[in-house]
């Protein structure tokens, strides 16, 4: 590290990688880069991060390594299969901001402090404009010291970061507020659904709701019905946002969660099983709030009267 500028080992160069390295080369660090898609790899040249050719290449001189990948097999593949912990300098910072499973987060962990390296899990919310604009919220895991080494790379590629708690906790949390936002932004669309049907203007409940105790994120910032907030993806025909698949995915790694620790929750594994057919079928390039069209009435197949 020189005059606080580090050497960034930083792997998985996609929608959300791509922006995060680029913000921090402008803010001065030297990024050693690589992803699979050579396209990529060529568009993160052309904002100034170092092409590697390999994933350990990238890793070999780092003072940090981040990794934004698809889920967790590809981290503890690459960590582990792929050498990535066995080419870094001994002691070197591994951050992965992936949205993964919480076991295997705590096996990321357990497999880089075996390797003598130290950890911290730091996944993100604020999608691909906030991956762009540097304002993505990180929700991070692991020991204060590696968290207060990691915090000022997150204040580049960030506008907030909390520290939740041990190995997996940063994880942890996003999967529960996950849980909430897929399960409120269910219980919003059928609000709107039956309020219609009774007969009640979209704004009449929005104005109500957005007022009183059925206020939430998925009312009054993503609508999920046309009309009371502008600025919501319902308004540009449920073009993202936050993409279904992306609200199914994490939606299963809570399931996945709550088989685990045995937690009946029935109205997450619901969301997740409504959220894993919406982006299956109709949902697959749509924001997750287009889940407010799949709603009808009922039929004797639901247990009610066609
Ligand atoms: P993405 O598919 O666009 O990017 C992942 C990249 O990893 C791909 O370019 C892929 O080629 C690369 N990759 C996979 N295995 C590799 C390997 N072994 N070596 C090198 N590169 C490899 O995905 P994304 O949208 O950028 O999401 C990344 C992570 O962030 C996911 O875990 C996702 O759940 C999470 N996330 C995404 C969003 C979003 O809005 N896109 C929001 C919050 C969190």
């Amino acid at each position: 590290m020189v005059n606080g500028k580090r050497t960034i080992g930083f792997i998985g160069l996609g929608h959300m990688g791509g922006p995060m390295a680029a913000n921090l080369v402008k803010a001065g660090h030297r990024v050693l880069g690589h992803d699979l898609l050579p396209g990529l790899l060529a568009a993160a040249v052309a904002a100034g991060v170092e092409a590697a050719g390999s994933a350990a290449g990238a890793v070999a001189e780092a003072d940090v390594v981040i990794t934004m990948l698809p889920a967790g097999r590809h981290v503890l593949g690459l960590y582990q299969e792929e050498g990535l912990l066995a080419a870094a300098r001994p002691g070197t910072l591994f951050v992965d901001c992936s949205t993964i499973d919480v076991a295997d987060a705590r096996g990321a962990h357990a497999a880089a402090t075996a390797a003598g390296m130290r950890a911290l899990d730091a996944p993100v919310s604020g999608g691909v404009v906030g991956a762009e604009a540097g304002t993505l919220t990180f929700m991070a895991g692991g020991g204060e010291t590696e968290y207060a080494e990691a915090d000022p790379l997150l204040a580049v590629m960030g506008k907030k970061a909390v520290h939740c708690g041990g190995p997996g906790a940063g994880q942890a949390a996003k999967i529960c507020n996950n849980m909430i936002l897929g399960v409120s932004m269910i219980a919003v669309s059928e609000a709107f659904v039956l309020g219609e049907s009774l007969g009640l203007s979209h704004q009449a409940l929005f104005d109500v709701a957005s007022t009183a105790s059925g206020q939430c994120w998925a009312l009054t910032v993503n609508c999920p019905v046309p009309g009371p907030v502008p600025a919501s993806p319902a308004n540009r025909d449920y073009r993202p946002g936050f993409a279904a698949p992306l609200m199914a995915k994490d939606l299963g790694l809570a399931v996945s969660a709550l088989e685990a620790s045995g937690i009946n929750a029935q109205l997450g594994s619901k969301a997740a099983q409504l959220y894993a057919a919406y982006a299956a079928g109709a949902g697959a390039d749509q924001d997750f709030s287009g889940i407010v069209n799949t709603i009808g009435h009922r039929t004797a197949g639901d247990g009610g009267s066609a």
